[in-house]
Formats: C-alpha cells, sequence, structure tokens
C-alpha cells in the first residue's frame, strides 16, 4: 500500500457456509470493523449465491460490502445453472470475483470469457475483480511476468478503469506458500506499469490486490508493498477473528 489507495481486504468463502454458521461468520465481522478499521480500510465478503440476499441485507449500514465470486456475460437467458451480473445486483451485492484460478482451471473459463463477465459486471453496476496468476511450472520457468502480463491484457476489458485486479499465483492458493515479497513487488509493479501504458494516469487509482495464502502472520509483510492495495483471501477469511486481523495490517 502506498497511502494514495484504500486497501481492500476482500473474503473469498468458495463453497463454504450454509445460512446458520455463515450469518454468525459475518455478524462477527460487521462487529469487528470498528470505526477505526473502517476509517481506513474496506472490507468485502464474498459469500456462496444462495447467501447473497441475506448477506446484503444483514451487512446494510455496516459499510461491510459484498460480493458474489463469479457471474455469467449474459443479463438473463436460457442458461440454466448460471447467474447474471444484474442478478447478483438486485440481491444487493455491489462487486463480483470473475476469472479465478478454480474458474479458469475447472471450468475452462479463457481470458476473453473473463473479459466478457468484466463487462457483464460493468453493465449491471457491480466492480470486478478480474484474477490473474501463474502456475508453478510457469513461474519455474522464469513465465510468470509474461503469463501474468498477457492474461491480465487479455482479461481486462477497454473503457474505465472500474475495476479492482488480483495477483494469485495458482501454487500459492491454499497450500501456505507464497512468493517472496521482491516477487510481489516486482509483479505488481510490472502489472501497474502494464495498466498504465494502456489506461495512462487512470490506472494508478486501480485497486491491485494480492491473494494466495494470505494468513494473520504474513498479512503485514504483503501488504507493506507499494503496489499491493489489498488481499484477496481464501480460507483465513472463513474466521472472522482472522480476517479482521489481515484487514488490520493493511
Ligand atoms: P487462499 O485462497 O487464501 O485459501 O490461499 C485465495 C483465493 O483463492 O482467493
Amino acid at each position: 500500500a502506498d497511502g494514495t489507495r484504500r486497501p481492500l481486504i476482500a473474503g473469498n468463502w468458495k463453497m463454504h457456509g450454509l445460512k446458520v454458521p455463515a450469518a454468525r461468520t459475518l455478524g462477527e465481522i460487521i462487529e469487528g470493523y470498528d470505526p477505526a478499521l473502517r476509517a481506513g480500510v474496506d472490507l468485502l465478503v464474498c459469500p456462496p449465491a444462495p447467501l447473497l440476499h441475506m448477506f446484503s441485507v444483514v451487512a446494510v449500514g455496516s459499510r461491510v460490502a459484498i460480493g458474489a465470486q463469479d457471474c455469467h456475460a449474459e443479463p438473463l437467458g436460457a442458461f440454466t445453472g448460471e447467474v447474471s451480473a444484474e442478478m447478483i445486483a438486485d440481491a444487493g451485492a455491489t462487486m463480483v470475483i470473475v476469472g479465478h484460478s478454480e474458474r479458469r482451471a475447472y471450468c475452462g473459463e479463457s481470458d476473453g470469457v473473463v473479459r466478457g463477465k468484466a463487462l457483464a459486471a460493468r453493465r449491471a453496476r457491480l466492480t470486478p475483480i478480474i484474477c490473474v496468476g501463474e502456475t508453478r511450472q510457469e513461474r519455474d520457468a522464469g513465465q510468470a511476468l509474461e503469463v501474468v502480463g498477457t492474461q491480465l491484457f487479455a482479461s481486462v476489458p477497454d473503457g474505465p478503469c472500474d475495476f479492482v485486479v488480483a495477483y494469485e499465483p495458482v501454487w500459492a492458493i491454499g497450500t501456505g506458500l507464497t512468493p517472496t515479497a521482491q516477487d510481489v513487488a516486482d509483479m505488481h509493479a510490472f502489472m501497474r506499469d502494464g495498466l498504465c501504458k494502456r489506461f495512462g494516469a487512470a490506472a494508478d487509482g486501480v485497486r491491485l490486490l494480492y491473494g494466495g495464502s494470505v494468513k494473520p502472520a504474513n498479512a503485514g509483510e504483503l501488504l507493506a508493498i507499494a503496489d499491493v492495495d489489498g488481499a484477496l483471501v481464501g480460507g483465513a477469511s472463513l474466521v472472522a477473528a482472522d480476517f479482521l486481523a489481515i484487514a488490520g495490517a493493511a
């Protein structure tokens, strides 16, 4: 964080959360988001889709924002099982994660698909969090910057800088492994530079999150990096005290 962009700590709950225990955790997060923390950090909770409406109602007035984990590119239609950005906005959410590596890997989402979802988010007035990241093999082959640069360029839509980017190395997700602070700093500076070349000065305002095994113990070091403007947190976001401790480190 460099002080010019307001940090965003986003919790990606993935496929975890039945309504009773989930509501308890959300309540603990809202309660722990005290004025001192609120003054400096934005909090976002992204539960599974069936909880979006309830969470949005519970979070009204708390300034904890609610987001979805994915959306379909089309606003409506014969797409069994899918949820559109408009439906997510209608449920009360304000942000949506697109292109998470699990969706890229398990659902075959290409950069073009991810870009379409980011555009759908814009159409529905949701802020997309566009995820990119290299695999272990790509990192070991020295291709991390090239791979992430290509993903970023193709996944981010033209137009206004109304999106958030999350750098999540695939090999760091859920593994307890993280890149070195220097590698994160290099990647984030590289992404900022690429966005500024394409979008001009407006890209200075884009928040670049780091994700992948962010925990209370490593959050301080990661969030101190100049171009790291927050975190996308998986496992540790399921425990209110850990999530709040990470936010406290921002
Ligand atoms: P993790 O997941 O924090 O459990 O590594 C991060 C993510 O997938 O967004």
